[in-house]
């Protein structure tokens, strides 16, 4: 109901004063207004109200004068989903620790504070000192998944910033994009002005110099800029590696709707733009200061990153793909960087992340030594990504000494081994139900499973083997206790750019919903194993950002001026209005979504490079095909992918800098589970 309010009306757009003496850099600044004031007493009108004040532990507040450039760092999400995310900590913790930068963040404004703000003329602001989104040198903004679109472009129109990159000026921000997402921001081209790929602590401030410069160069002399400067920044960014601008490139189509190519069309601009990566995690252990939420919020931890990157190889997960090498942080570091901030943030629950925890190559000793440290202390430590074998259980006995267990997480993905095969997920149907088996015999009373159905040549059989599964699981829990309980999560298959399944064809919504029901139907008699499932619209506004091209950037731009906000939440309905701005605008979603590519047609993100060979990839789509499974290549042969040559490494290695052996005996299984790229609000089907 909210969205339906929003949507018939034309969002009025805070005024602004833009002010060259806001942005030039140092003592000569003029501190923009902070909206603290006029915002205090909207605050009792809104739900949440906490979120929008600030003031956290380790928040960083610095002198606007004091800065020779100023950042506002964004997730284009609510505080409660957005505050947690390490990439916006990280970043906003080596910035602030420059002596002449300063670095704010942002969130977005729920749905009935805009409303208010466009009615005060309350321009979007930062938390640290409520200063408007317009006065910053640069919006950073991080993209973990592709429903956040609609909210950058709101959050431009109401930071009072235009929303397209060729009508800004040399007073408006900068605006970059970060994160997952942007490995195909075509999307998001006309609006942005840079996209940024890979890991972010080195380029940043790379980037920060660049600014710095260029204002020195243009800001903050006698002479008025002219117009040329902006296009001077522009050059001088895509001039560091790893930052793709958008408005250099221009695709080319053949005449039947496929791209042709994007070429480089500006001078010096790279023909392939390479993500950056940051080889020794321990040159930058961050964050150490992390902010602790004033406010409820997602994940409520202290959390390190034990390792960055995945070389399992699962075929539809675009973080394991897009973050390769593996790179491990020293046991020691992790232990420190635990205890330094327990002591400082006062959280009691610690998570250990990565895209696949259990395997860091020293993880026996980290859970180990970290469960001695806080054995009779109110902490808890947990792995939040959890591979589907005995190891993990008995991991997650030795993080839970001082917990009760309650519940342990798997990511199967697959119902069927065949499915399995064709995903590359190696666990076995025996391997989960002994890990079950032993995860309820230690007590443990809940069991969650991660499914996918859409998957590419899935047949009704593969998805029936979903719920037989969960009926499997279901039938051990309940033998080790009437009150233990089992939840199968399933949610349809979105292909993504930069893996093996990006030629393949997405499954309509109808057709999501017709596997879910299959899989309904078929536990119907077992009423304690619970069903929750992702909502099939949600999958068709996400696979149309992910693999779209710069035509959808006119859909993205007449969905948010139709209403459409927050559209990864169930509270708000926003498929509606995205079929009408396909309608609208006359782009054909099935082109986009259900039609699968073959190997000559050039894709949106070729000239984005994240280092995998594009030609693997393909091969590994064929393998996959022929349900042909392909090792970890961290406990086997290189496989060739591309990724390590890149980077002058021979094979992935651990702490130990050491060639990796397997944690397991193959066979034992194991199987990463993809991080959440998304809320998750599930559906409760029972
Ligand atoms: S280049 Fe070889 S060792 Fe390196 S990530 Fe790719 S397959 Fe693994």
């Amino acid at each position: 109901m909210l969205g339906a309010a929003i949507t018939r009306r034309v969002p009025a757009t805070p005024a602004r004063e833009p002010r060259r003496s806001v942005r030039v850099a140092g003592a000569a600044a003029v501190p923009p207004p902070s909206y603290w004031d006029a915002l205090e007493p909207l605050l009792t009108r809104v739900r949440k109200p906490a979120q929008y004040v600030g003031g956290e532990h380790n928040q960083v507040a610095r002198d606007w004068g004091a800065a020779d450039t100023r950042w506002l760092l964004c997730y284009p999400d609510t505080y409660e989903v957005g505050q947690p995310n390490q990439g916006i900590q990280i970043l906003y913790e080596v910035l602030n620790e420059r002596p002449r930068t300063l670095a704010e963040r942002a969130y977005a404004p729920w749905v009935d504070l805009e409303q208010l703000q466009r009615e005060h003329g309350i321009p979007a602001f930062s938390l640290e000192h409520h200063r408007p989104l317009w006065a910053f040198d640069v919006f950073a903004v991080t993209l973990p998944h592709e429903l956040g679109h609609t909210n950058l472009l709101n959050l431009l129109d109401l930071g009072a910033v235009p929303i397209h990159a060729d009508a800004r000026g040399v007073e408006d921000p900068v605006v970059l994009v970060g994160g997952h997402a942007a490995y195909n921001p075509e999307p998001l081209a006309p609006f942005i002005d840079a996209a940024v790929m890979g890991d972010g602590e080195e380029v940043t401030l790379e980037i920060d110099d660049v600014l710095a410069a260029w204002k020195r160069d243009h800001l903050d002399g006698d002479a008025t800029p002219g117009p040329e400067a902006r296009r001077d920044l522009l050059r001088r960014l895509a001039d560091v590696e790893g930052v793709y601008v958008p408005a250099f490139y221009e695709p080319r189509y053949h005449d039947d709707g496929r791209l042709r190519q994007t070429v480089a069309v500006e001078p010096g601009a790279p023909a392939l733009v390479p993500k950056r990566t940051v080889q020794d995690l321990e040159q930058w252990p961050y964050p150490r200061k992390q902010i602790v939420p004033m406010t409820e919020t997602v994940h409520e931890r202290f959390s390190v990153e034990i390792f960055r990157g995945c070389t399992r190889g699962c075929r539809f997960c675009q973080a394991g793909m897009i973050t390769r090498p593996v790179r491990e942080r020293r046991p020691e570091t992790i232990q420190k960087l635990v205890e330094d901030g327990v002591r400082d943030t006062g959280f009691n629950e610690v998570g250990l992340l990565s895209l696949s925890s259990a395997d860091h190559s020293a993880i026996g000793a980290v859970a180990r030594d970290l469960a001695d440290s806080y054995e009779g202390t109110t902490t808890s430590l947990s792995l939040p990504s959890t591979r589907v074998d005995a190891f993990n259980v008995t991991l997650s006995n030795e993080l839970s000494r001082n917990g009760r267990r309650t519940g342990l997480t798997f990511a199967p993905e697959a119902g069927s081994e065949r499915m399995r095969a064709v995903i590359n997920k190696m666990v076995s149907e025996a391997d989960l139900l002994r890990t079950a088996e032993l995860a309820f015999s230690e007590g443990w009373r809940h069991i969650k499973l991660y499914f996918m159905v859409g998957l590419p040549t899935e047949t009704d059989e593969d998805v029936l083997a979903i719920a037989d599964l969960g009926i499997r699981t279901y039938e051990i829990a309940r033998k080790h206790g009437r009150a233990n309980k089992v939840t199968i999560s399933v949610g349809g298959f979105i292909p993504k750019p930069h893996t093996p399944f990006q030629w393949c064809a997405q499954d309509p919504p109808e057709e999501i919903r017709r596997k879910l029901s299959l899989i309904r139907h078929a536990i119907k008699d077992h009423g304690g194993l619970k069903l929750r499932t992702n909502d099939p619209e949600e999958g068709v506004i996400e696979g149309l950002l992910a693999r779209g091209d710069r035509r959808v950037a006119p859909v993205v731009e007449r969905a948010w001026k139709l209403g459409a906000r927050f559209d990864g939440w169930h509270e708000m309905p926003t498929l509606e209005t995205w079929m009408q701005a396909l309608e609208e605008t006359g782009v054909d979603l099935d082109w986009f979504s259900s039609r699968e590519r073959d190997e000559k047609e050039a894709l949106p993100w070729d000239h984005l490079d994240s280092g995998l060979d594009k030609a693997w990839l393909w091969e590994d789509w064929q393998d996959a095909q022929a349900d042909k499974e392909l090792d970890d290549c961290r406990w086997s042969a290189c496989y060739d992918c591309g990724v390590c040559p890149g980077l002058s490494i021979e094979h992935d290695t651990g702490y130990t800098g050491g060639f990796q052996l397997p944690v397991l005996p193959q066979g034992l299984g194991g199987g990463s589970q993809e991080l959440p790229t998304a809320p998750e609000r599930y559906a409760s089907d029972g």
